[in-house]
């Protein structure tokens, strides 16, 4: 009889290799949900166990699809267990031809991204259900996740119809990241949007008459510098970033610029710190606008708008979830590890609805970027750390 959690490493080799040459960014993951449909059914679970959320007609993007979710029953009496990654890649990644070349898988062509993030992460919970049914292993009730629009915002974790996950104990995540550390604590995040409304008027003959938005923008961007409030922030033991990351304002050099569309963000571990953040970027912005006057007197007006994008969460090492992961990882024969991460991940929904979740790596490198590739052996590490945690029970 084979062990626990060995696998038939070159179907597992083909499967992400013909997931990642589907296309599918953020919104357009019907495709690659019917591909893992087929190989479900296939595998003989049966389509009514095959469902789709309308997680697409809650979020803003829209999108083709819902979440694909599937419900096993367990063979053995334990507390069900979901297994997750999400199926919509970056944009980068459209077009890819996936090749191996040695130890990893690269796109063949050089101006595109693999789509190892996430792929490779949606075959390990594929692969690992798959073998489940191939080997007949025991395995307590299963619930697999396959969110979609992640890169976008966490759309599909954050609006996933909670009761169509059949209330699992705990959750187990791939992501991009190497396979036996544990991510068990992730940033928050907030959006902050800044208009500014100046006054417009000709740049040569009354430049006095105008309040340029550009101007209080600079003077605003530069005290957030000067002050510590912008890039790596470091206040006593407090922590978090910001990033003006989007400006967007004038048409032409003759006009005083009346209007400037501002968008950053702010990320800290610790909420309260984080709403600090936004709060002296408001501040900045609003003593900006009170120091360039027109000749009237007139100041621009600022409007301010944050919004939480995701919390962060940080799970100790004694849950449950965090100990079964990090024996699975041993159980394979890597050395565990855990990790926080500074970006936000389908995690912070799942902890945020009530399901502890770890999220582990499947051996991508240089996501988002045309050098991204996937280690095959990390990979398939992976996948038999899947398998582990799809059929332990304890
Ligand atoms: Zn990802």
């Amino acid at each position: 009889m084979s062990k626990p959690n060995s696998i038939n490493t070159s179907a597992a080799v083909d499967l992400v290799t013909t997931l990642m040459a589907i296309p599918g960014k953020s919104g357009h993951e019907r495709e690659v949900a019917e591909a893992i449909t087929t190989r479900l059914r296939k595998a003989g679970v049966p389509s009514k166990a095959i469902r789709h959320d309308t997680a697409n007609s809650r979020s803003p993007a829209g999108g083709e699809v819902g979440n694909l979710i599937v419900k096993l029953p367990g063979t053995i009496r334990a507390p069900r267990r979901l297994l997750m990654a999400h199926i919509d890649t970056v944009p980068l990644c459209v077009g890819c031809q996936p090749v191996r070349r040695g130890e990893l898988i690269e796109s063949r062509d050089a101006s595109t991204a693999l789509g190892g993030d996430d792929r490779a992460g949606a075959c390990v919970v594929l692969t690992s259900v798959l073998e489940i049914l191939k080997q007949d292993l025991p395995h307590p009730p299963l619930t697999l996740f396959f969110p979609v629009q992640e890169e976008i915002g966490l759309y599909g974790a954050r609006f996933v119809s909670l009761s169509r996950l059949g209330k699992p104990a705990m959750g187990f995540n791939w992501d991009g990241g190497a396979p036996g550390l544990a991510v068990v604590g992730a940033t928050g995040d907030y959006s902050i949007d800044v208009v500014i409304d100046g006054i417009a008027s000709h740049a040569g003959g009354h430049p006095e008459d105008g309040v340029s938005a550009i101007a209080v923008a600079s003077l605003a961007i530069a005290d957030l510098t000067e002050n510590g409030w912008h890039g790596l922030i470091e206040k006593g033991r407090n922590r978090g970033t910001s990033n003006v990351g989007i400006i967007n304002a004038g048409d032409a050099t003759n006009v005083v610029t009346p209007q400037l569309t501002l968008k950053a963000e702010a990320r800290s571990h610790d909420p309260r710190f984080r709403k600090r953040i936004v709060a002296e970027f408001k501040k900045a912005f609003q003593r900006a606008a009170r120091n360039v006057r027109n000749s009237a007197r007139k100041t621009a007006r600022i409007h301010f708008d944050a919004q939480l994008k995701y919390e962060a969460f940080m799970l100790s090492e004694n849950e449950p979830c965090v100990q079964t992961a990090l024996s699975a990882v041993e159980s394979v024969g890597l050395e565990p590890g855990v990790r926080i991460s500074n970006g936000g991940l389908d995690a912070n929904w799942m902890v945020a609805h009530g399901i502890p979740t770890v999220t582990l790596g499947c051996g991508q490198q240089d996501i988002h970027t045309v050098n991204e590739s996937l280690h095959v052996e990390s990979y398939l590490q992976a996948c038999r750390i899947g398998l582990q945690l799809a059929t332990a029970s304890d």
